[in-house]
């Protein structure tokens, strides 16, 4: 039997946050698929050990740790269980994150500090509880998923702008402050992603305007300029890419998956 490519992360340890369904769910399998050890974080616990277990059955070591991005204390507990299972970490994915809607017009606050917890402050939390390990064996890989709502503004989301703005602020000041280390921090910037968090903001567009789901979908589709939701998996494929030793050039950079609608 010929031995298939050589697994270009084996040996690597990679925590990802936000990672039982959607994107970070991609992340996970992918890296585990490179070789890497993974520990997978997010609020429920039942989609987690199963996802573990599937990258238990790839041979790699998997741990399922519940824990909320916006709570400071959590996620301090959340890195010692971390680097306790994995004996360490090369790789930290902060893709945790929410989107929510509302026209300026009447915001409500709560939706406000909402997006601002998560998207923002829980990105900052998780990363200065992951920093001290990296810059100890001065080497590592940060990447926040961030959005094209990071580099522009549309109508109804200023909180998740502003948060996703915010994200990529931190991405390039922390770029700068850490490159002495070995370190490099990146975000990733995507359009529409068919993931369950776009299935809420069609279900949102459905209820507001009475189009059907379908009209709804085809919406989010045509802000792409290739007419189509971008797949979970081609967000991960860049995730991976950025994590080679092969890429240790590229920091600071906010990499649009959109299809072309952002060209910056
Ligand atoms: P999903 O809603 O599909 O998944 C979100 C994940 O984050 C889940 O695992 C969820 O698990 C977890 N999560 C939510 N809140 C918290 C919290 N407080 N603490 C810890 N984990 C949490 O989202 P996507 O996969 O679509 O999005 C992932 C990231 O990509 C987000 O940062 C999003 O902003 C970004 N993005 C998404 C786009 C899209 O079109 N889908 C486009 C551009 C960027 P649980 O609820 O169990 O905690």
């Amino acid at each position: 039997m010929s031995a298939g490519p050589p697994l270009r992360l084996a040996g690597k340890r990679a925590v990802i946050t936000g990672a039982s369904r959607g994107i970070g769910r991609s992340i996970a399998l992918a890296l585990a698929g490179e070789g890497a050890d993974v520990a997978v974080s997010a609020r429920g616990g039942a989609e987690l050990e199963a996802l573990a277990a599937e990258i238990g059955g790839l041979g790699r070591c998997a741990a399922a740790l519940t824990c909320d991005v916006t709570d400071a204390a959590q996620v301090e507990r959340l890195a010692e269980r971390a680097l306790g299972a994995l004996g360490g970490v090369d790789i930290l994915v902060n893709n945790a994150g929410a989107a929510g809607s509302h026209k300026f017009l009447g915001h409500p606050d709560e939706l406000w500090h909402r997006m601002l917890a998560l998207n923002l402050t829980g990105v900052y939390y998780v990363t200065k509880a992951f920093v001290p390990a990296l810059v100890e064996q001065r080497s590592g890989r940060i990447i926040t998923i961030a959005s094209i709502a990071s580099k522009v503004g549309g109508r109804y989301i200023a909180a998740y702008t502003a948060s996703k703005h915010g994200v990529l602020g931190l991405t390039r000041a922390l770029a700068a402050e850490l490159v002495g280390y070995g370190i490099t921090v990146n975000a990733i910037c995507p359009g529409y992603v068919d993931t369950p968090m776009t299935d809420g903001s069609i279900a949102n567009i459905v209820a507001r305007t009475g189009m059907s789901e379908a009209e709804a979908r085809a919406t989010l589709a045509k802000t792409n300029p290739q007419q189509r939701l971008v797949a979970a998996e081609e967000v991960a494929a860049l995730a991976v890419f950025l994590t080679l030793d092969s890429s240790h050039g590229i920091n600071g950079q906010a990499i649009n998956v959109d299809g072309g609608e952002v060209t910056f």
